[in-house]
């Protein structure tokens, strides 16, 4: 009997843990849960038929009751001036995320897409210009790792980094169901040290991620030392302002042990200059963190500029006098717009979408 496609599961959505009770559920032994993530999280094989240590019979069983959704590859872009390749993928009702894999210095780095679209509009990213469409569910965000990783030459990655489209913490549930599965020695293995997750600063779920006892690195987009800079480019300052921003952070430090990135984007005449660098050290001295420098990198919907480079060394130097750990980050795959703010997903395929159909991502 053939069951109807609404009954059909798609595995990449169930935890190891999920999967296996799912396999005992269909009176299906456990064991039988391993082998079939062996396959597709250690080998890549995202068809039942390959699959040639099950029966035939399981292996038609299987086919009945579950897919395993992996996106289509819709666009493949690599950057002339680095190793970055962007993916673009279609979803299965039809819409577009990208994915990016950064090789750099001996890492593998994945940046993935958490949404389609973004409902937080900061004003220097693609992401929030045209809205937000959907969360993405966990197999969605798994299946963008396992496609990055067949980019990468020995199909191996060492980090990922949740800064693709969307507002991880407003898709905290497969966020966290993601993270753990991408975790998990019995899927991809990575390690939660080398997992990180981007906020914008949504101040409850950074208190909810403080209770769940998890190893991640957690970056949060700060942008601005004060209010009224902070909202002028970030809106979701209005809802958690700088003061409550960073006393939610501190409690974060020092509930989990763990410094926090503050990601610190560097526009001209809007934070860049000394008085924002004097006002950023006031706001972070003491505190275990570190701050990542990112000139901006030029979107059409925002027509600003990064300061220049003895503008930038200064910014760096006013911070490092207040003995905060201040790293510069220039941005990897600018000439594929695959670089921090750039990102774009679209709602149909990109080549019947006119540029006002797009949806802007970033992170
Ligand atoms: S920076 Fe992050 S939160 Fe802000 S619009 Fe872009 S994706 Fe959304």
């Amino acid at each position: 009997m053939t069951r109807s496609s609404s009954a059909i599961l798609n595995i990449l959505n169930l935890t190891p843990e999920e999967l296996r009770k799912k396999f005992t559920e269909l009176g299906i032994q456990s064991y039988r849960a391993s082998q079939v993530l062996g396959w597709i999280y250690e080998k890549g094989v995202y068809d039942f038929e390959r699959m040639t240590n099950l029966s035939v019979d399981l292996r038609q069983k299987l086919k009945e009751m579950f897919v395993i959704g992996i996106p289509q590859e819709a666009e493949r872009e690599s950057s002339g001036e680095d190793q970055s390749t962007k993916l673009l993928l279609k979803l299965s009702d039809g819409n577009f995320v990208e994915t990016v894999y950064i090789p750099r210095e001996g890492r593998r780095t994945v940046c993935v897409s958490s949404q389609v679209g973004c409902k937080f509009h900061c004003a220097f990213c693609a992401s929030g210009q045209a809205g937000f469409l959907r969360h993405l569910s966990m197999g969605e965000i798994v299946s963008q790792v396992l496609l990055a990783r067949d980019v990468s030459a020995d199909k191996k990655l060492t980090n990922i980094v949740f800064m693709g489209i969307g507002e991880p913490f407003d898709n905290y549930r497969e966020l966290l169901r993601a993270v753990r599965t991408l975790n998990s020695k019995e899927a991809l293995g990575i390690g939660a040290r080398k997992i990180t997750i981007s906020t914008s600063g949504i101040v409850p779920k950074i208190e909810a991620l403080g209770e769940e006892g998890l190893q991640v690195e957690l970056s949060v987009s700060l942008h601005g030392a004060t209010d009224t800079v902070r909202e002028s480019i970030m809106p979701v300052n209005r809802a958690y302002p700088v003061k409550t921003l960073i006393s939610t952070c501190k409690k974060y430090i020092k509930k989990t042990g763990r410094a926090i990135t503050f990601e610190y984007i560097l526009i001209k005449g809007i934070n860049a200059g000394e008085k924002d660098a004097r006002d950023l050290a006031k706001l972070l001295k003491g505190m275990l963190c570190k701050v990542n420098l990112i000139p901006y990198n030029p979107i059409k919907e925002f027509e600003h500029e990064a300061p220049t480079y003895p503008e930038i060394v200064r910014f760096q130097q006013i911070l490092q006098a207040a003995e905060i750990k201040t790293t510069v980050r220039f941005s990897k795959g600018r000439d594929i717009q695959a670089a921090c703010g750039q990102l774009r997903s679209v709602t149909c395929h990109p080549e019947q979408a006119s540029d006002s159909e797009r949806v802007e991502g970033s992170g």
